[in-house]
């Protein structure tokens, strides 16, 4: 890379999902704190949900950076057209809407890139992007940026995908059917069941979708990246991520998610209204509370709210239950049973969205049932709360395995193939009290002693942060 003088300016472009937003968010703070000149960039469509979601209004055009600004950052935002208009369902319309990530949403990219080098010619760049993408080399490339991919997930994840030749080589993509064999050669990477595969490595998939074109063309794209972020914690995947170091510089600086602690620097990252749940939870006696959310995009069908409604109620349990309007794939909106709502009573509080932070904080909350996204995860062993997994899609079949084979911090929602009422109600009993309850809360607090210590001046993703700052000023001087 040429010499090239002036301050590091960092163009940020994330995933346009709430899983991959609020980590992005997080990091162009953290890197805004450390000197850069960030330009963040949201799509239109993601701009109007947090305008509305925040404000109430999408009226006005909102800078969600101005506060970060007011705290003296020089954070820029601003916008770009994923192609489709307001009203259009991209969650309906998933594969058309990645079609159109893949095909016309580069050459956007292209376009706005160039603009904002242009406006500010004397600035080093760099190109943040999800490693989800398909066209940073190309972009980083042609403006002459240094190229970083940050991925939001496991590095466990990362590296299955990576890797995915060996896969191949072995007969092990796409695995037969039901077949549950070990997976041992992926370096660094413990053995690990076919069954424990992302859901875009299982049996039968169609290499022709969108979806598979994204993810496999994305993780032929990272090979291309200078540098590589991941939101984890070293000491959670440590051989994982020494091995893909070897290939690439990996560093990981998780759980970006926590480490504005001040909140001086306060954004707007929720791309749904949230109700509060404060005063709710305040009147719960300590750890009686289970919390139960699918994330921002899981969908499931009628039959297992169902179930895990009347398990539920026959736990005696009391719980917050996040059901998202768009929950179940039906346009079917009455999901849950009638008489479900009104047995209740005081004892759940059922709501589209909340601040899951808040209410994961609150000591009155003791379990969670989560699809074992990612962020929810490490929010989960951040404040200690162990967990029941119900993993329907993408990365969380091989998060649940973290979460309940490898670290024991949580339990599975059911064993068999189908959720049923009767094993919902004994795996909540057994996550909220007694033997197995004790059991993965001893082991919880160790794992969240390891995330706290991890963020420390002297913790090991302070110092991997540390470190990809020296390693990225060492390649552009
Ligand atoms: N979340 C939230 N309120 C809710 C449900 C989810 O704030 O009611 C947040 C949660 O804290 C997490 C994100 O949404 O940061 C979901 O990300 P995750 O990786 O867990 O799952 P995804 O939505 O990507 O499947």
């Amino acid at each position: 890379m040429e010499e090239r003088r002036g301050k590091p300016h960092a163009i940020m472009i994330s995933f346009p999902y709430q899983g991959h937003i609020t980590p992005f968010t997080n990091l162009a703070i953290k890197l805004a704190s450390s000197g850069f000149v960030i330009t963040f960039v949201h799509t239109e469509f993601v701009h109007h949900m947090l305008s509305q979601s925040n404000h109430n209004d999408s009226s006005t055009r909102v800078d969600f950076f101005s506060d970060a600004r007011k705290s003296g950052l020089d954070m820029r935002y601003t916008t770009i057209s994923d192609g489709f208009p307001m009203e259009y369902d991209r969650l309906l319309n998933l594969e058309e809407f990645w079609e159109s990530l893949l095909r016309d949403f580069p050459v956007r990219v292209d376009e706005l890139v160039g603009n904002i080098i242009q406006s500010d010619p004397s600035s080093v760049h760099f190109l943040i992007a999800d490693t989800f993408y398909l066209w940073p080399a190309r972009v980083a490339k042609k403006y002459n940026l240094v190229n970083v991919s940050f991925w939001t997930e496991t590095s466990l994840v990362f590296s299955i995908a990576y890797h995915l030749e060996l896969l191949k080589e072995n007969d092990h993509f796409p695995p037969k059917e039901n077949s549950e064999d070990s997976i041992n050669y992926i370096p660094g990477v413990q053995s690990i069941s076919t069954k424990d595969l992302m859901s875009y490595c299982a049996a039968a998939i169609d290499t022709t979708t969108p979806e598979y074109r994204i993810v496999f063309g994305a993780f032929e794209e990272v090979k291309n990246a200078d540098f590589i972020l991941h939101n984890t914690v070293h000491e959670l995947e440590s051989e994982t991520l020494l091995a893909l170091d070897q290939k690439q510089p990996t560093y990981a600086i998780g759980p970006i998610n926590f480490y504005d602690s001040t909140k001086t620097t306060a954004v707007a990252d929720s791309l749904f209204l949230k109700s509060d749940c404060t005063e709710w939870l305040n009147s719960k006696p300590p750890g009686s509370v289970l919390y139960v959310s699918f994330g921002s995009m899981v969908q499931t069908n009628k039959q297992t709210i169902e179930e895990i409604a009347r398990g539920l109620l026959i736990s005696e349990v009391n719980f917050i239950w996040i059901v998202r309007a768009d929950i179940v794939s039906s346009t079917d909106t009455d999901v849950l049973p009638t008489e479900f709502k009104n047995d209740i009573k005081d004892k759940g509080l059922i709501i589209p969205w909340c601040n899951q932070n808040e209410v994961l904080s609150n000591p009155a909350v003791g379990g969670f049932i989560t699809h074992c996204g990612w962020n929810s995860i490490l929010e989960s062993i951040w404040f200690g709360v162990p967990m029941i997994c119900y993993p329907v899609t993408y990365d969380q079949p091989t998060n649940r395995k973290l979460v309940v084979d490898d670290w024991k911090i949580g339990i599975n929602l059911c064993d068999g193939i189908s959720v049923t009422r009767v094993e919902v109600a004994d795996k909540i009993k057994s996550l909220m009290s007694g033997e197995t309850s004790y059991g993965l809360r001893q082991e919880i607090k160790k794992m969240r002693k390891i995330l706290q210590d991890a963020l420390k001046i002297d913790g090991s993703s302070e110092r991997y942060f540390d470190q990809f700052l020296k390693d990225l000023k060492a390649k552009i001087l």
